[in-house]
């Protein structure tokens, strides 16, 4: 056997008990009597150490990992020069509040992020923990720039948990049930799926319609115009199944923001830092937001956010907004390290393997009667499960299905949506180890009872 094919046997699943191992199920028993019982598990699933796009179990068990942690570990897990950044600041400064006082590396991010954003404007940054409070970030800037207390958001949307966020996020009644009242005065509206349309058009009829009922609907009637600070959008919709809108939808909006003076405010939390093969999902659109969001692939597992606003957007007054931990020096180390493997290679990679994941995904429809559309850009691609591919009813028991059966043969995937499975692997993701998924994929989904009819 060859170097590069020893590599790749090294690269792949590789199972040695069967599911959960004993040492698995003993720590899941354990969990379950501590554990907050709101957290979502799929399967049963005991990370013990990582490597790459690989994941060890506590019983020495192999796993493709093709969720990178819920597209965090955009670097794969432990990357050398991640660890490397990471040890080397943790022994030099751990924490100091970049709300109070002033450190090198939060200036030289700040610096970096800026002039990577998208449209080429002067920027601002501020630093959080997580996806959540660069929203919470955002919502407060916009009300506080615009002086107007409204927002548009979307269904099928996530902008995660906590008050001000979860208030935008419209994607399972789970999330809201029980928490209200919420903050008030958003209003959601469909997004841009057109494989489901809302308003029943095909692509060939598609007037964004999705879009024109803001200003013929909502601004005549329930939402006057000049209350509205901001439209909060995922360029792809992560949790609500990973879809990616056309381009009108998002040339649009943004002529609907600019006739209003509203922000548009991107929620790049799970499309942002490279995920799409591209630092932004934004660029792929060619669109400039005022206000946008990074937070999940920022640091590769360290937590950090970003709200990263136009310059003469971001002014508000010292005190007005801060967080104790945000862009502690640890995570901003581990950015540092993240953001230049993106832009040495992992960027290239993410699409490249993203092009080769979806051409061996293309006659999927054909082949498997159950799979519907294929949806997402880059390495963030959507499988959806439907029970016939002429009525689009949704199968989630069969997307179910297929998240355990691959577990079984050692690929970890995830569902988003109600019926889509979601890949999201670590930009590392080798050709090898994208044939492998793809062919576990294949032979899942010939197992469907709909194939084998
Ligand atoms: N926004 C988007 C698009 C997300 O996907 C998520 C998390 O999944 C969030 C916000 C919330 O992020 P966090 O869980 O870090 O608070």
């Amino acid at each position: 056997m060859n170097k590069s094919s020893v590599q790749a046997v090294q690269g792949l699943p590789h199972l040695v008990t069967d599911l959960p191992g004993p040492n698995a199920a003993a720590l899941i028993a354990r969990d379950q009597a501590v554990l907050s019982p709101s957290y979502t598990r799929s399967y049963p699933l005991v990370a013990e150490r990582g490597e790459g796009a690989l994941i060890y179990d506590v019983d020495g068990n192999r796993f493709l990992d093709c969720n990178a942690g819920i597209a965090v570990v955009a670097t794969g897990h432990c990357h050398p020069r991640v660890v490397e950044a990471i040890k080397a600041q943790a022994e030099k400064l751990i924490h100091m509040s970049g709300t109070d006082f002033y450190y090198e590396n939060m200036v030289l991010l700040a610096e970096k992020l800026a002039a990577l954003s998208p449209g080429g404007a002067p920027r601002r940054v501020y630093f959080g923990n997580s996806g959540t409070e660069a929203i919470e970030a955002a919502i407060k800037l916009a009300r506080y720039y615009t002086g107007r207390d409204k927002f548009i958001a979307f269904l099928g949307g996530f902008h995660g948990r906590t008050m001000g966020s979860l208030s935008l996020t419209g994607s399972k009644s789970v999330q809201r049930a029980r928490f209200g009242p919420l903050v008030p005065g958003v209003t959601h509206i469909p997004y841009a799926n057109c494989y489901r349309c809302a308003y029943g058009k095909q692509p060939e009829t598609c007037n964004v319609e999705c879009v024109r009922v803001i200003e013929e609907q909502l601004f005549k009637t329930i939402l006057p115009a000049r209350e509205v600070a901001g439209i909060v959008v995922e360029p792809v919709q992560g949790e609500g199944g990973y879809v990616n809108p056309p381009q009108k939808f998002f040339d649009e909006l943004a002529e609907v923001a600019r006739r209003h003076e509203i922000l548009m405010i991107f929620d790049e939390v799970q499309s942002g830092m490279g995920r799409t093969g591209k630092m932004w999902a934004a660029e792929h659109y060619s669109m400039s937001p005022d206000i946008f969001a990074a937070a999940k692939g920022i640091a590769s597992g360290l937590p950090l956010s970003a709200t990263i606003a136009r310059a003469d957007i971001m002014q508000w007054k010292p005190g007005a907004h801060a967080s104790t931990f945000g862009g502690n020096p640890v995570a901003v180390a581990a950015s540092f390290a993240t953001i230049e493997l993106l832009e040495q290679e992992l960027l290239d990679n993410a699409a490249r393997i993203g092009t080769h994941l979806r051409a061996r995904m293309a006659d999927w429809p054909k082949r498997f009667p159950a799979v519907g559309r294929i949806s997402g850009i880059g390495l963030m691609i959507g499988i959806e499960i439907v029970r016939d591919q002429e009525t689009r009813e949704r199968a989630q028991d069969w997307r179910n299905q297929i998240e355990r059966m691959c577990f079984e043969r050692g690929v970890l995937v995830l569902g988003a949506g109600e019926n889509t499975i979601r890949l999201s692997p670590p930009l590392v993701m080798t050709e090898d180890q994208a044939d492998f998924l793809a062919d576990t994929l294949e032979a899942c989904l010939a197992q469907l009872p709909r194939h084998q009819r």
